[in-house]
């Protein structure tokens, strides 16, 4: 059994938080992309946690945790938020945790290189990307010029720093050019050695092992990070990030590209959010943006950078939708817009004086605006509801417009940021 957990939206759906729901039904949660810009926020009886790197599962005892090889790793990120996880009781080993020895290291010169082009972007354009400066960028790029050391070097370090120099005079081409010091090719080596010391122990086959788990019936379930909008192909280019988000690419990321997905799970915001720069058509400005944001709490996990935000917006949803091959949806934070009378919703946009639906290139989005169209709001708190049942007529409604306006059965619902607080819908 293959299911993927991915986002419908521009991220920050909650994905984090319905894996450490779910994963009770799993043996093993993956993620195959992305590297510490994640930031997922998971509450639970255990405490509360934001998971860069390490899969939301890890908090559960009997789920195997993997970090699949189309990922990129910053060893000392890494280390940290193991030391972190353990303070707080999690029982972390190579029998819980397991990373790819195809995996991607992130080296600090990638974070440098991040930050820099960040700061020129924004001197040049006043339009910087929105990074996160986590190294991310650089280092998928790296990746592609094949000029990257992986997590299964570090179990042959010998041959892993006898390609050091090159490497480094190779970025150090770039690092200049920038007007910042050249890396010194030792402190790589004893940034290797000092954190990927620490983590070989947890460096496997990690396909090799999801096929024999796979073939002996295991569950398996895969964590993505960001959302459709994010993806590199499929996304809002150039403010997305630089891997694939969709579900299609999870087993190729995971490390298990003959299987097929069972079941593709989309999580999607009752409303919108945006950490970052980049169109977001059904933005909201103002008061109305300060109430919606408040009230949804919506900071970056993993920057604390204030989230744009907006009503939800079925145009981009139901694009998020398709390129997930989403089968079944998870609708989150649907408690935030408790405190409304009358909720808007982006239906449409309108480009040119015409009413269009579906999403269209992202430079032309720079030049839509949104349709909004209002529904009667509950005005009374859904937190406490656990079923159908329970929930007001107007926030039932609320959902089955949701499904009708993307075309996708909405199976659960959640009415809060702790474990228990959801409704399965059928
Ligand atoms: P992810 O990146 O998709 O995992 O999402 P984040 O963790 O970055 O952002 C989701 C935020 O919403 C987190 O702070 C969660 O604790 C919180 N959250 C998740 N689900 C709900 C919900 O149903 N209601 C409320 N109020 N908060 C939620
Ligand atoms: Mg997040």
């Amino acid at each position: 059994m293959l299911t993927s957990i991915c986002g419908i939206n521009w991220g920050d759906e909650g994905k984090g938080r319905m894996v450490d729901l779910l994963s009770q039904d799993y043996d093993i949660v993956c993620r195959y992309q992305g590297g510490n810009n994640a930031g997922h926020t998971v509450i639970n009886d255990k405490g509360r946690f934001i998971l860069n790197l390490l899969p939301s599962g890890i908090l559960r005892e009997n789920v195997v945790n993997i970090l699949g090889c189309g990922m990129v790793i910053d060893l000392k990120h890494l280390c940290g938020e193991i030391e972190n996880l353990r303070k707080a009781g999690i029982k972390i080993s190579p029998y819980n945790l397991k990373i790819s020895d195809k995996a991607v290291i992130t080296m600090p010169y990638n974070v440098l290189q991040d930050v820099m082009e960040e700061e020129r972007l924004e001197k040049a354009t006043g339009k910087p990307y929105g990074s996160t400066r986590r190294g991310i960028a650089p280092i998928y790029a790296d990746k592609y010029m094949k000029k990257v050391f992986r997590m299964g070097e570090l179990l042959n370090t010998k041959l892993m720093y006898g390609r050091v120099a090159d490497i480094v005079e190779w970025k150090n081409l770039t690092v200049k050019a920038y007007g910042h010091d050249p890396v010194k090719p030792q402190d790589m080596i004893d940034y290797l050695e000092e954190y990927g010391g620490k983590l070989k122990d947890y460096v496997c086959d990690t396909g090799l092992y999801l096929n024999k788990a796979n073939a002996e019936g295991k569950r398996i379930m895969f964590e993505a990070q960001l959302g459709a909008l994010r993806d590199i192909d499929y996304g809002i280019v150039p403010y997305t990030s630089s891997s694939s988000t969709i579900a299609a690419y999870a087993p190729i990321g995971a490390g298990v590209p003959n299987l097929k997905l069972d079941k593709s799970i989309g999580i999607m915001k009752a409303y919108s959010s945006c950490v970052g720069a980049g169109p977001f058509t059904c933005e909201y400005f103002g008061d109305k943006a300060v109430t919606l944001r408040e009230a949804g709490g919506e900071y970056g996990a993993a920057t604390g950078r204030p989230r744009r935000v907006g009503p939800f917006d079925a145009v981009a949803s139901r694009y998020g939708i398709m390129c997930q091959g989403a089968d079944e949806i998870a609708l989150t934070k649907l408690d935030v817009l408790d405190g409304y009378e009358e909720i808007e919703i982006c239906t449409a946009y309108e480009l040119d004086g015409k009413v269009i639906h579906d999403f269209p290139f992202t430079d032309v989005l720079d030049y839509c605006k949104p349709v909004f169209e209002k529904v009667k709001g509950w005005h009374c708190d859904i937190s406490a509801c656990r079923t159908a049942e329970d929930l007001p007529k107007e926030a039932y409604d609320y959902i089955k417009l949701l499904e009708k306006l993307c075309n996708c059965k909405i199976k659960y619902v959640s009415v809060g940021a702790e474990r228990e607080a959801f409704i399965t819908m059928y």
